[in-house]
């Protein structure tokens, strides 16, 4: 069976759990193989289930929130008001 991207999508993450029949599978790697958007997809869908499975937490820069209110303020100091 010719795969096209829609139904490697469909299968990608059967495919990364390993789950995919082995004739399916086959399919896939063949399609995988040829295809620069689908193996890019593929890395992709693999670095955000590194990134979930790891518990590591993002911690933002200590003066973040305050910098993050002061931009924001000054937006909504400078900003016109919205015509009534
Ligand atoms: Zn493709």
């Amino acid at each position: 069976m010719v795969l096209n991207c829609r139904h490697v999508w469909d299968r990608i993450s059967d495919y990364i759990d390993g789950s995919l029949d082995p004739s399916v599978r086959a399919d896939v790697e063949q399609h995988l193989a040829h295809c620069e958007i689908c193996s890019a997809v593929l890395d992709s869908t693999r670095n955000i289930i590194i990134l979930m499975a790891d518990d590591r937490v993002f911690e933002l820069p200590v003066d973040f929130s305050q910098r993050l209110h002061a931009c924001l303020d000054l937006v909504l100091a400078t900003e016109s008001p919205d015509p009534v």
